[in-house]
């Protein structure tokens, strides 16, 4: 009898060792989304967030939305509670590219779909991604600053040294400044990544560049508004700013008035209705088994990831119009202070 109740036992466990976790109960009609953003005190993913929220809604799916407030462990166990949570899909903007390997194989696992959201989680089986063209978004930076600022000496201000759209960005810059290095008609006289794209550490490296080159720096080529915004603090200090071409991306409210004001040299407008739309139709689409419109495909280390790959607009003085037109602000906004 002891042998018998140890071997049911021994079975038991057997088949407890086998059985694979539970697929997630995939609701075709009705699915459930998670959406893991890395900062959502910052203004580009609030508005990401309300539009994909919307988006989803309309697709009769419904969004639990987490932010990582910009801290790579709370966001390991955000997806974690999310994938306990039984979500079908989690749309992730990753904060460090490269940590969330184990974490997406467990909400493989549990069959729940994974789309990188903007920035390319690497060495990660995701299902898929979706973004503007970042190499694309750094040429338009290099080119904005360069027809400013033909010839001279050129600081390059790159963006979060976690976040694979930074590399991208500089691939696109650098495919655009290459030819006037060689000519000799620029110099890069430094370059420096800026941790979590924090503005007050955009400025301090500028004001380093500043000092180190005896204020003799003729261009920066920042990756984006906000750390734009630090870069052009600093010039101002030095009463350069409006003097000195600086780039940047997102059409931040600040950033577009800078450009009307001739402190900013450019912006790049990545219509965030139109992510945010594109991502909750192509989760529903992976939920419901539909083949989604890719256009693209990046390796991430792990694999060749299917991607949807939408266009950036470049934004100069002249054609911020756009955003009016486009309904991103109203004119009232723009014309603010
Ligand atoms: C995004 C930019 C954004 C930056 C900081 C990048 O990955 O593509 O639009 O400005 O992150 O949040």
């Amino acid at each position: 009898m002891k042998f018998l109740v140890s071997s049911i036992i021994a079975a038991v466990s057997v088949v407890a060792a086998t059985v694979t976790p539970m697929p997630a109960m995939a609701d075709q009609a009705h699915p459930r989304i998670g959406f893991s953003i890395d900062d959502l005190r910052l203004e580009r993913w609030a508005r990401d967030r309300d539009y994909f929220v919307a988006a989803a809604q309309s697709l009769d799916a419904q969004v639990l939305v987490q932010s990582a407030d910009g801290n790579e462990q709370r966001q390991i166990s955000q997806v974690e509670n999310l994938i306990s949570r039984g979500v079908d899909a989690i749309v992730i903007v990753p904060f460090n590219a490269t940590v969330l390997t184990n974490v997406i194989a467990e909400a493989r696992k549990a069959g729940i779909k994974v789309v990188s959201y903007d920035r390319l989680i690497l060495n990660a089986d995701v299902d898929a991604y979706i973004s503007f063209d970042n190499v694309k978004v750094g040429e338009m930076q290099a080119e904005g600053v360069l027809r400013n600022a033909p010839r001279g000496n050129y600081f390059l201000l790159g963006g979060a040294p976690t976040d694979n759209n930074a590399r991208m960005l500089r691939d696109g810059q650098m495919s655009v400044l290459q030819p006037a290095i060689d000519r000799g008609d620029i110099r890069i006289v430094g370059q420096q990544w800026v941790r979590e794209w924090n503005p007050a550490e955009a400025m301090r490296i500028i004001e380093d560049a500043l000092t180190a080159n005896g204020n003799h720096v003729d261009a920066i080529v920042a990756s984006n508004d906000a750390t734009a915004g630090g870069a052009i603090q600093a010039l101002a200090a030095q009463k350069l700013a409006g003097k000195v071409p600086v780039s940047g991306q997102d059409a931040d409210l600040a950033a577009v008035r800078r450009v009307r004001d001739g402190l900013q040299a450019m912006t790049v407008y990545k219509p965030l209705k139109l992510i945010a739309g594109e991502a909750a139709r192509l989760s529903v689409d992976l939920v419901r088994g539909n083949k989604p419109a890719f256009n693209a495909q990046y390796d991430n280390g792990m694999k060749k990831v299917d991607t949807i790959l939408l266009t950036p607009i470049m934004l100069t003085r002249d054609s911020i119009g756009t955003l009016v037109t486009d309904g991103f602000y109203t004119e009232a906004q723009i014309n603010g202070r």
